[in-house]
């Protein structure tokens, strides 16, 4: 997922790329498979080195001589926050810069509350969050947020998101930088699990389908290590296709028929609260299903079957290597899955599915964040992004960085 490099290209962004995909691992093995001169190896590896993104450790054995010291890529040393954002309630997580999660929290937030109200309690939140990992905030390299709806990545914007009222074209990047000196990056929540679940899941598999149910519906591709976002941010927001079985349904969109007006988390628990069952929340589905409720199995089956009828279109068009379930209605002991399962093999050919991996999320609740350190990680130690901060003066990375993740 690294920028390939071009031997012909010999920038110190391009070089640390040789160092994270382990193809060099001393300056001499470097002037090697490079061919630079001995002073610009010596001069690029310092550069690294002074600003942190590798360090001398350990030493290479050599056949005579004194030992080549080796370089190791430093990223532990770097500081990730994330932020996975959904309908009712949101994940924050401090990571190291390798992405492996220092500290970890929950908390109710509504998304339907608007921009203000909720990016002030994630970022104080993570602020918190950040002062308890005991990290060096100076040492933050990067911000990831997932929000539930479409977003203009480049923008950093929200995107006319059906279930987010108060967001459309929210400058939502400006508004975190203001609470962190680093670059900020913004991505629909769907597409954040489908990354993290690509890239730490199944990474020899290079079409990953990821399906987020639970409040809503919504869906993230990545191809070849990379979110498929299409032409306006739109990819993958399945939930409000028009379904025949949703005709008399109203959905939160405001729209009839939508697909998750049936088959979401928040369709059943309305369902079931009709039959007189206490369930406001997709959450409240899953505790009933866990519990063995009848009702609550049933209506979580059907709801299956309603999404695999139009994912069997989905998958029909695209042939993926896995179909990740994940969200809330993952945790219900497979009966989702099965109605999914059901109605997919009987709308699809044979070939269709005939390699595709279907499971539940691997990754869970962490499947958010973890795409969300995914995309910040490969952005801000691509070799553009080095590049850039290396010749910055003042050491960081511009806010205004792309993300390099997009087809
Ligand atoms: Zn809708």
């Amino acid at each position: 997922m690294t920028d390939s490099p071009d031997l012909l290209t010999t920038s110190a962004g391009h070089i640390f790329q040789l160092f994270r995909q382990g193809r060099v691992r001393t300056r001499r093995e470097l002037m090697l498979l490079t061919g630079l001169s001995r002073s610009t190896v010596m001069q690029r590896v310092d550069a690294l080195l002074t600003a942190g993104y590798l360090r001398e450790g350990g030493t290479e054995a050599s056949t005579g001589g004194r030992p080549p010291t080796a370089l190791t890529p430093n990223d532990a040393a770097k500081t990730i926050l994330a932020a996975d954002l959904g309908a009712t309630h949101g994940r924050l997580a401090v990571l190291d810069g390798a992405g492996q999660a220092i500290t970890e929290k929950n908390i109710e937030s509504r998304i339907a509350t608007g921009p203000d109200a909720v990016l002030d309690v994630v970022c104080s939140a993570l602020a918190g969050l950040l002062e308890d990992s005991g990290r060096d905030p100076g040492q933050v390299c990067g911000v990831g947020i997932g929000i539930p709806g479409p977003v203009d990545g480049v923008a950093g914007r929200p995107v006319q998101p059906p279930i987010m009222p108060g967001w459309d074209d929210y400058p939502v990047r400006e508004a975190v930088g203001r609470h962190f000196r680093a670059p900020v990056f913004v991505e629909n929540d769907a597409n954040l699990m489908a990354l993290g679940e690509a890239a730490l899941c199944y990474p020899d598999i290079p079409s990953l389908l990821f399906v987020k149910v639970a409040t809503g519906i919504g869906a993230g591709l990545v191809v070849g290590g990379r979110i498929y976002n299409g032409i306006d941010g739109g990819a993958g927001d399945i939930g409000h296709v028009r379904v025949p079985a949703a005709e008399e349904h109203r959905c939160s969109c405001g729209a009839d028929g939508c697909l998750a007006a049936v088959a979401s988390g928040a369709a059943i628990a309305r369902e079931l609260k009709e039959h007189g069952w206490p369930t406001e929340t997709s959450r409240d589905v899953v505790r009933l299903v866990q519990d063995g409720n009848g009702d609550a199995v049933k209506a979580t089956r059907q709801s299956g079957r309603l999404l695999g009828e139009v994912l069997a279109t989905a998958v029909s068009l695209l042939n993926p290597g896995a179909l990740i379930l994940g969200g809330d209605m993952a945790f219900t002991h497979e009966h989702f899955l099965l109605g999914l399962r059901e109605s997919l093999y009987q709308r699809t050919q044979p070939l269709a599915t005939r390699s595709l991996h279907i499971a539940t999320s691997r990754l869970g609740d962490q499947a958010g964040v973890a795409g969300a350190a995914v995309m910040v990680r490969e952005t801000v130690f691509s070799a553009t992004a080095i590049d850039r901060a290396l010749t910055d003066d003042a050491g960081e990375a511009a806010p205004d960085l792309p993300p390099l993740l997009r087809l």
